[in-house]
């Protein structure tokens, strides 16, 4: 086993940060304003998948919403992540992509992406600002682990060249979460992290589709039919806590629309609720994901329509003229109240109002867009730091943290990338 040391003299010191993802890349950015020698390991080939497969969908950035109801987003986590928050805000986001050459522009919905919807000219941008203040960028190089050896600090690299060993003065992980394993964050690092005494909350899909036991022509017919102007609320008729942002009507309800697929169903409205269906499938071992189908109409006022619509009219007829209800709706309709047909005016307009659809299971986790558990946060002390292991820092989706889509994730993981890297180097300098 070849062992690397880098020169370093008592000013320089050598800074190791592993995942060169957004947390990664972002804490390397505050790092690379020193005068340290920093490397960015990466196990894959290139840098940054997740963020350019994230820029396949125009890539939102962050959200212009109030700040105090963004911080509000990370539900357990929103008290520990405000700090990093607040040192860069969705405001210094924008900011930030903007000194890159990346403008961007506010959605309808207060998401914002850059001018161009996609990733790879920031990524690109950013790459070169770290390359050209001395950042050096390793690919291919997968970190395996702790060494054996005194020095707490040595990492362990499967490379090319077979294995090395590095000695870094102070660390930084930032190996992401679990979903889209593909893309490097396969969360293989979970065995060596626990093997040192850190404790690790089981990962769990997030912003993720559901199962359903759809019939065989229904999902045959249907898959992939988008189903649009929809309200999604809870088993209770409430709107599941303020993890939804998309759509908001004067109550509260999320308005939005999801897509019908051969297992179940996906798409922004589910994922907006789907933190608290997944924990109730957990907790119940059911949930229900319920619909208002016509959100624009009163229970009362398609009650009379439905009443008032002719008795000799077929089912769908008498649907679409009274309620305007056709193709994936009334299938749907169908579908999961088996007996609507005969069900009177009130009933009908009842389950038009609130259509509960039985979910099974959330997604797996491979093809979520984000990931629930991780380094749990009584491992880590405020300053991002492992608690067992002084000078190894932790940023990013790998930390036990989730938030809905909108911005969150990425502003998340950029301000606590930046924040792992101030707290190295106020350690590194005897401060903390
Ligand atoms: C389809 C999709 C769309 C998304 N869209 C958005 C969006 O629009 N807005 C938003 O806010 N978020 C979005 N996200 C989520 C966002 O991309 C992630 O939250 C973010 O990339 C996580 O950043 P990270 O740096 O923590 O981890 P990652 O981006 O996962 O980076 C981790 C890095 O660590 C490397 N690594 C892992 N293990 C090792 C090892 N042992 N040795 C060396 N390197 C290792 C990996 O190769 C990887 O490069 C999306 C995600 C997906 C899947």
């Amino acid at each position: 086993m070849k062992r690397t040391m880098t020169t370093a003299d008592n000013m320089t010191k050598t800074i190791a940060i592993i995942g060169g993802g957004p947390a990664g890349l972002a804490a390397a950015e505050i790092l690379s304003k020193t005068q340290h020698a920093v490397t960015v390991y990466d196990a894959m080939p290139t840098i940054g998948r997740k963020f350019l497969l994230a820029g396949k969908s125009g890539l939102n950035l962050t959200h212009a919403e109030p700040y105090d109801t963004f911080a509000s987003r990370f539900g357990a986590a929103n008290d520990r992540l405000r700090p990093a928050l607040d040192a860069f805000s969705p405001k210094d986001v924008r900011r930030w992509a903007e000194g890159l050459g990346v403008e961007t522009f506010v959605g309808s919905s207060g998401r914002v992406f850059p001018k161009a919807m996609k990733a790879s000219p920031l990524l690109r941008a950013w790459r070169q600002r770290l390359e050209t203040r001395g950042v050096t960028i390793q690919t291919r190089w997968r970190w395996v682990g702790f060494s054996d050896s005194a020095n707490d600090h040595d990492l362990v690299f499967e490379t090319p060249e077979g294995i090395r060993t590095i000695a870094s003065h102070a660390t930084v992980l930032a190996l992401g979460g679990a979903s889209w394993p593909r893309l490097g964050s396969d969360a293989r690092w979970v065995p060596m992290l626990e093997a040192q005494g850190i404790a690790v909350a089981p990962f769990r899909p997030a912003n993720c589709g559901f199962d359903v036991a759809w019939s065989e022509e229904f999902a045959a017919r249907f898959a992939g039919a988008p189903v649009k102007s929809v309200v999604a609320t809870s088993q209770d008729g409430r709107t599941q806590d303020g993890r939804t942002q998309d759509g908001r009507t004067q109550d509260g309800r999320t308005q939005g629309e999801f897509v019908i697929t051969r297992h179940g169903i996906e798409g922004s409205l589910v994922y907006a609720h789907s933190a608290a269906l997944r924990d109730r499938l957990e907790a119940e071992g059911q949930a229900d994901f319920v619909l208002d189908l016509l959100p624009g109409r009163s229970l009362e006022a398609l009650t009379s329509a439905l009443e008032m619509a002719p008795r000799k009219a077929s089912f769908s007829n008498r649907l679409r003229k009274a309620a305007r209800i056709d193709g994936a709706k009334l299938a749907l309709l169908r579908e999961v109240i088996r007996n609507a047909d005969r069900l009177p005016a009130n009933d009908l307009a009842s389950v038009l109002k609130m259509l509960p659809i039985p979910l099974v299971r959330p997604r797996p986790i491979e093809e979520a867009i984000s990931s629930a558990g991780g380094i749990s946060s009584g491992a880590i002390d405020p300053s991002g730091m492992l608690r067992h292991m002084p000078g190894v820092f932790v940023a990013g989706e790998m930390v036990d943290w989730e938030a809905p889509t909108g911005g969150y994730l990425l502003t998340a993981c950029f301000a606590t990338g930046r924040h792992a890297a101030s707290g190295l180097l106020r350690w590194m300098s005897g401060a903390d």
